[in-house]
């Protein structure tokens, strides 16, 4: 199997250099790799049904028997139409349809009877089938695979090519779980697995294929997550030999929460220990995670060390750079910024001052992560919003420097259990309190016959000296900024006397940064913006967030958007206006409505869309998935996960030989990280 990963597809018949470049587009491009494209599904063609219980906009097998092949006609358009008459076991009549498909004639025969597959549809007085794949009875499989398709490429092709490449399997294959695990957990050979997941006799095979593919796929991915941890566990020459937190607390304007300093101490312990800190700090939305990233900056930088803080956007980054300086300054700790919309003069100017030492504090975007960002000495490498970067980006970051300490904060509440299971290589402290005197955001939900009146409650608070959000609807498939343009004029017409001020995705950085400081300031009463502030943005002064067209979005980005209000001591709003009555969407709101509570939202998040969808979504930064599902496979997940410890307590790297299989996969699965 590891030498068919060497061998490119090319030597596949029928696979030439343009093709090639397709398999390549999808993840493929060896013998090997090919193996591993899995079906995203399967067409059933073992259980034909009738025209009558065809269903509605899915694809299914019908049997009928072909009563007249019609001669081909043109229509306007030039293109060519041969129509199909064919009869299903009841006598229901249904046409068949073929476009520019001059064989048909030859190909299809009166009297016999055929499974055709395709989508039944019912217009102008009759059901039809436009162009369905079709075989005689008998002559067709039961399951026929379906593939991740690209354009010139169709699952037919692919699926010639995976007969070829399991034809190229040598006779004896080693298989990457060891004997004595499939023994234990029932799963079937590599050979087996591969050959029915791709053709299966029928739905069991296949689920047994699948459930050995994903108890594989797990294993790896555990054993990656739980190796970068103990690799963690070398001795780190960062040490931190006293905790400066007493002295940070007196710099801040406010007395921390319990939740605050449990978090900051337990980092600050970490970093005391002669071993790396590898932690995650799970606090909700306004929990104050930046006052703990900032005291820990602080203790390490009195330390003698660098620090350097990467958030997901512009806006964040430079929000950070203006809190983090407030806080440190009086301390006499120099803070830097860089992201990628500085000229190049002061990026160099930024960089020179990281590489000798003279920035102590950097924070920026992913133009930290370039390798001519250089550090005299860095010791803690600080990452905010962590589900926005990937595993390997946030191990990119820590690289820059050898037994570097890493601290990664979030605010989307995974439930415990789930969280140690996925962020199997990280410590975790959660903050579960507010800072005192908040008070509860009321949220609302209405309809847009309402929205008038929100508005006008909105200006109420402008007139009170108060600020506020509205998050714009996404027009169907026009420009973010053209919507954020339109609803701004409008808006402009209704609340006339308000100062409104507009925020999107397309906009410079500049520009950004500007709109962000003059809201911040007060000079802007209304923000209208898309999502773009979703994540982080702390302007104490807003009361209001108004989601339009709320039911286009999930849970938990609705959960950070009403985040960006009750962050200061006044009453605060969110009112959701959607006019969606689908059961999925009224849940939402309800959910909504009824808590605050991010960790309760994270469980009625998954509850409502399943672990599956958190990990469809990539909020997590993990590698993508290929076959195992979350929402099934979650005690297959945690026999993987049991077994990985296992392993790696008997063989640290894995180099036993009956390991080696599996080391060569967690490499490949985590191949842009050098941390494994
Ligand atoms: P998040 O956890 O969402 O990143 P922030 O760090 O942005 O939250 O903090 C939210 C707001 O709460 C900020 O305005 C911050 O100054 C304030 N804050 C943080 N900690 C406290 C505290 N202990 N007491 C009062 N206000 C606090
Ligand atoms: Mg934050």
């Amino acid at each position: 199997m590891a030498s068919l990963f060497a061998k490119p597809i090319t030597e596949l018949t029928g696979v030439g250099s343009r093709r090639a470049e397709l398999f390549r587009k999808l993840g493929a491009p060896t013998v090997g790799a090919l193996l591993r494209l899995y079906p995203r599904a399967y067409e059933d063609w073992s259980n034909p049904c009738t025209v009558a219980e065809a269903p509605a906009d899915t694809p299914c097998a019908v049997r009928a028997v072909v009563e007249s092949v019609g001669a081909p006609v043109f229509a306007h358009s030039g293109i060519m139409l041969t129509h199909v008459q064919t009869a299903d076991d009841t006598g229901a009549p249904l046409e068949l349809t073929f476009f520019n498909n001059q064989y048909i004639q030859n190909l299809l025969q009166s009297g016999t009877c055929y499974i055709l597959y395709g989508k039944v549809t019912y217009s102008h007085g009759k059901y039809q089938m436009a162009s369905p794949v079709f075989a005689k009875e008998g002559q067709c499989s039961g399951l026929r695979p379906i593939y991740p398709q690209t354009k010139g490429l169709s699952s037919r092709i692919i699926a010639a090519s995976v007969r070829e490449a399991l034809h190229l399997l040598p006779d004896i294959l080693r298989d990457p779980i060891p004997q004595n695990l499939r023994q234990e957990y029932s799963l079937c050979e590599l050979r087996y697995a591969l050959e029915n997941i791709h053709f299966p006799q029928d739905m069991e095979s296949m689920e047994v294929a699948r459930r050995r593919l994903a108890f594989e796929e797990l294993l790896v991915l555990q054993l990656g997550l739980l190796s970068m941890k103990s690799r963690a566990r070398e001795k780190s020459s960062f040490l931190v030999s006293h905790s400066y937190l007493e002295e940070f607390w007196k710099l801040l304007p406010f007395a921390p929460t319990h939740a605050q300093k449990r978090a900051a101490e337990e980092a600050v312990q970490d970093m005391q220990s002669g071993y790396p800190m590898n932690r995650l700090i799970q606090g909700d939305v306004g929990s104050g995670k930046t006052a703990v990233a900032a005291a820990c900056c602080h203790t390490a930088i009195q330390n003698r060390m660098q620090a350097v803080l990467m958030a997901p956007t512009d806006i964040l980054a430079h929000q950070h750079f203006l809190s983090l300086t407030e806080m440190l300054k009086p301390a006499g700790i120099s803070v830097g910024l860089l992201t990628g919309s500085l000229k190049a003069k002061e990026k160099a100017a930024v960089k020179a001052g990281a590489a000798d030492g003279s920035i102590q504090l950097l924070v920026g975007t992913h133009a930290l992560l370039t390798p001519d960002v250089q550090f005299q000495n860095l010791g803690l490498v600080i990452t905010d919003e962590q589900h926005r970067f990937g595993v390997n980006q946030r191990a990119a970051l820590s690289e820059k420097s050898e037994g570097t300490h890493v601290l990664v904060m979030s605010a989307t509440p995974i439930p415990r259990t789930l969280a140690l299971m996925i962020y199997g290589d990280l410590d975790i402290s959660v903050i579960d309190e507010l800072p005192p005197g908040r008070q509860e955001i009321q949220t609302f939900c209405i309809d847009s016959s309402k929205q008038k009146r929100a508005l006008r409650f909105v200006q109420k608070h402008v007139h009170e000296g108060r600020q506020a959000y509205i998050i714009c609807p996404a027009i169907d498939g026009g420009s973010d900024k053209a919507s954020v343009a339109e609803y701004t004029r409008y808006l402009q017409g209704v609340l006339p006397d308000c100062r409104i001020g507009s925020l999107h995705g397309r906009m410079k950085a500049k520009e950004k940064a500007g709109i962000m400081a003059a809201f911040s300031a007060g000079e802007i009463d209304i923000l209208v913006s898309t999502t773009v502030v979703e994540v982080g943005v702390d302007v104490p002064n807003a009361v209001d967030m108004l989601i339009e067209n709320a039911e286009q979005y999930g849970l938990s980005q609705l959960h950070q958007l009403r985040g960006r209000v009750g962050r200061g001591t006044c009453q605060s709003y969110c009112i959701l206006i959607t006019d969606a009555q689908n059961d999925d969407a009224r849940a939402r709101m309800e959910v909504m409505c009824e808590t605050s509570d991010g960790f309760k939202i994270a469980e009625h998040d998954l509850k409502l869309r399943g672990p599956g969808d958190f990990f469809g979504q990539r909020q997590h930064g993990l590698p993508e998935l290929k076959i195992a599902d979350m929402n099934s496979d979650l005690a297959v997940l945690k026999d993987a996960q049991m077994v990985a410890k296992e392993m790696l307590r008997q063989d640290t790297t894995l180099e036993a030989p009956e390991h080696r299989g599996l080391r060569a996969e967690v490499r490949q699965l985590f191949r842009n990280s050098s941390e494994i």
